[in-house]
């Protein structure tokens, strides 16, 4: 059904990013087993646990609403995951697929700011404050997500170019914090 209203297109939007949240739950699994460094393996499965509480989130803003957060696709995301799963695939090089994997979920993040950007903004136009703080608590999270990836791509890019001599250790700060 098309939205007929900044309110439909809200719900609609959110029913959007609650089917991309499911998506990523079952596609960060994928991805923790590809990846070999351990601050990359950490920080998608601190990014695993954020996004179940940020699916638990949309459904209480659901709830609020008094509609269901279930029966929209998000084939945007579809798209995003597959891509970055075929990516991943195809490479050998330990060192190279992190890298790719990090290419991977940052397109991920950035998809998702966008959709909670919006979200949140559409929220607070229509008075629906509480909620539109849980949108934004979840976007600061993707950002925060996204900047941790930034940081790990630092280090396991530089790992990735050729030349770099293998077993050649770069400093890894352990336990950084991913949202
Ligand atoms: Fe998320
Ligand atoms: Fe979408
Ligand atoms: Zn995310």
């Amino acid at each position: 059904m098309k939205p007929n209203s900044l309110q439909e297109l809200y719900v609609e939007q959110l029913r959007d990013l609650y089917d991309a949240e499911q998506q990523i739950i079952k596609a960060l699994p994928e991805m923790i087993d590809a990846a070999t460094s351990e601050d990359l393996k950490e920080a998608l499965e601190e990014h695993l646990e954020v996004t179940r509480s940020q699916a638990t989130r949309l459904e209480k803003i659901f709830g609020k609403l008094g509609e269901k957060p279930k029966g929209e696709q998000c084939k945007g995301m579809h798209g995003v995951i597959e891509e970055g799963s075929d990516l991943v695939d195809d490479v050998e090089d330990a060192d190279v697929r992190d890298a790719a994997i990090i290419a991977s979920a940052q397109r991920v993040e950035h998809y998702e700011m966008a959709g909670y950007g919006t979200a949140r903004t559409y929220a607070k136009l229509l008075g629906q404050n509480e909620a539109g703080e849980l949108l934004q608590q979840t976007l600061d999270e993707e950002k925060e997500a996204d900047q941790t990836l930034t940081e790990l791509a630092d280090e396991i890019n530089v790992n990735a170019k050729p030349g770099k001599l293998k077993g050649e250790k770069t400093t890894a700060t352990k336990g950084r914090k991913v949202a």
